[in-house]
C-alpha cells in the first residue's frame, strides 16, 4: 500500500526538475528534504544551455546576463572573452532553489521539509522511507535527489565518492574594491581555479579543485585570495564536494533512481553542475512515466555520461598542463567555449566545434 506515487528526496535543482515534470503528469509527488534555509553552496551560474532546460523562464531570479568573461594566469595577462549574446546568467542560489520548488509547487507537487533520513526499504512493488522525526513515506519510485553526500545512496549500501570539491563565500558589493565582471582565475589554486561571480549586491567568490585529494580548497587560500582581488574577506563561506563523472556510479538500484550530484551529473573541468542536475532529474521523470524506468533512465542517460567521461578525460590533461592550457583558453578555444556556451551548447559540442575548426584550418 503506498500513499504517493514517486518520492524524491532532495529540492535541489535535480529534485525541483524531476518533481515539476512528474506533478504536471498528475502524478501525486512527494518531495521530502531538509529546509531551503539550510542553503546549499553554489555560485548560481547557469549557462544558457541550462537555461533552456527550464519547463519556466528562471528571468525572475536573474540577477546579471554576462557577456563578458576575464580569464587570467599568473604566466599570462588577463584576457576577456566576449559574447553576442550572453553565455551565462547570474542567480542567488537560494533565489533560484526557491523559484522552482514554487513552481513544482504550483504543479501540484507537495513539499515535506525533514532533518535527514532515518532509512529506506525496497520491497518488490515499492519503496519506503522514514525520516528522523519518524514521518514514513511510500511509493512505487523513489528519486534521490539529494546531492554530492547522497544519504539514500549510504543507505542503500551504494558507494557514490564525490570527485571535486569547492569552497566559496560572498563579498557585499560595498566592500569591493572594483565591481569584477565574471572571472576565472587559473593557477590560484593547484588543480583548478578561483571565480569572481558579481550578483549585484555583492561578489561570489570561491576556488574548485577538479579532483579531491588534489589540493584542498581551504578557508584560508580562499580569503587570500579575495583579498588579493577584491580588497575585502569573504561572508557565510562554505564548501560542500561536488557528484562528478566517476566510472561505478549507479545510476538505480532497485525502485530508486539516482539524479544529478548524486548520480555523478557534473562536469568535471569546471564543475558545473545544475545542466546536468536539471537533465537527469527530467530525464529520471520521463523514465518514470514510462515502463521499466530502473531500465529506461541509465539508457536515456548514457549520452550525457558519455560526454562527462570525455570532459573527465580533458580534464586530467587540461590540470596536469595548466600553463599551456589556460593560454588556449585566454585564446581561440576559450573564444569557441563562450560563443558555443551562448549558442546553448554543452563542453562536448563546443570542443567538437573548435576540433572542426583546427582541422579546416590545416
Ligand atoms: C561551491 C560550489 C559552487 C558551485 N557553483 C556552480 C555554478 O555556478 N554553476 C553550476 O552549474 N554548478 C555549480 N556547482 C555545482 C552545483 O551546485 C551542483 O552540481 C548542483 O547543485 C547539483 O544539484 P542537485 O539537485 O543534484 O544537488 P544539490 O543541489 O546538492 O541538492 C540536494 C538537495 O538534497 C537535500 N538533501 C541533502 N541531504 C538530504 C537528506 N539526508 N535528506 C533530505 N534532503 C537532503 C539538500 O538540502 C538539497 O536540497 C557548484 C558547487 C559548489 C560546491
Amino acid at each position: 500500500m503506498t500513499n504517493w506515487d514517486v518520492l524524491i528526496v532532495g529540492a535541489g535543482q535535480a529534485g525541483c526538475a524531476a518533481a515539476w515534470d512528474l506533478a504536471a503528469a498528475g502524478l501525486r509527488v512527494a518531495v521530502i528534504s531538509r529546509p531551503l534555509s539550510r542553503g546549499k553552496p553554489c555560485a548560481g551560474g547557469v549557462t544558457e544551455k541550462a537555461v533552456a532546460r527550464y519547463r519556466f523562464s528562471i528571468a525572475p531570479v536573474v540577477r546579471e546576463a554576462v557577456t563578458s568573461l576575464a580569464v587570467s594566469h599568473p604566466s599570462s595577462p588577463v584576457r576577456h572573452l566576449s559574447t553576442a549574446t550572453p553565455f551565462c546568467v547570474m542567480t542567488e542560489r537560494a533565489e533560484l532553489d526557491a523559484f522552482c520548488c514554487g513552481q513544482a509547487e504550483q504543479q501540484g507537487a507537495v513539499f515535506h521539509e525533514t532533518g535527514g533520513l532515518r532509512g529506506i526499504e525496497q520491497r518488490a512493488d515499492y519503496v519506503r522511507i522514514e525520516t528522523r522525526e519518524g514521518a514514513v513515506f511510500s511509493a512505487p519510485w523513489l528519486i534521490a535527489a539529494d546531492g554530492a553526500n547522497s544519504a539514500v545512496a549510504r543507505l542503500l549500501g551504494e558507494r557514490h565518492p564525490a570527485g571535486a570539491m569547492a569552497i566559496e563565500g560572498c563579498v557585499p558589493r560595498e566592500n569591493v574594491r572594483d565591481y569584477p565582471p565574471m572571472t576565472l582565475d587559473f593557477g590560484v589554486i593547484r588543480g583548478g581555479y578561483g571565480w569572481l561571480f558579481p550578483k549585484g549586491d555583492h561578489v561570489n567568490v570561491g576556488l574548485y579543485v577538479w579532483r579531491h585529494g588534489v589540493a584542498a580548497p581551504e578557508r584560508s587560500t580562499l580569503q587570500r585570495y579575495c583579498r588579493a582581488r577584491l580588497g575585502a574577506e569573504a561572508e557565510q563561506v562554505a564548501g560542500y564536494p561536488l557528484g562528478t563523472w566517476l566510472p561505478h556510479t549507479r545510476l538505480a538500484n532497485g525502485r530508486v533512481l539516482f539524479v544529478g550530484d548524486a548520480a555523478g551529473c557534473t562536469e568535471v573541468l569546471l564543475g558545473e553542475g545544475i545542466y546536468g542536475a536539471v537533465l537527469s532529474g527530467q530525464l529520471a521523470a520521463q523514465a518514470i512515466l514510462g515502463e521499466r524506468p530502473d531500465v529506461l533512465y541509465p539508457r536515456a542517460l548514457a549520452g550525457w555520461r558519455e560526454e562527462l567521461q570525455q570532459v573527465s578525460r580533458l580534464g586530467a590533461l587540461f590540470y596536469g598542463v595548466l600553463p599551456v592550457s589556460s593560454r588556449l583558453l585566454q585564446g581561440r578555444l576559450g573564444s569557441t567555449l563562450v560563443n558555443g556556451f551562448s549558442q546553448g551548447l554543452t563542453l562536448g559540442q563546443c570542443k567538437r566545434q573548435w576540433r572542426g575548426a583546427q582541422s579546416l584550418k590545416l
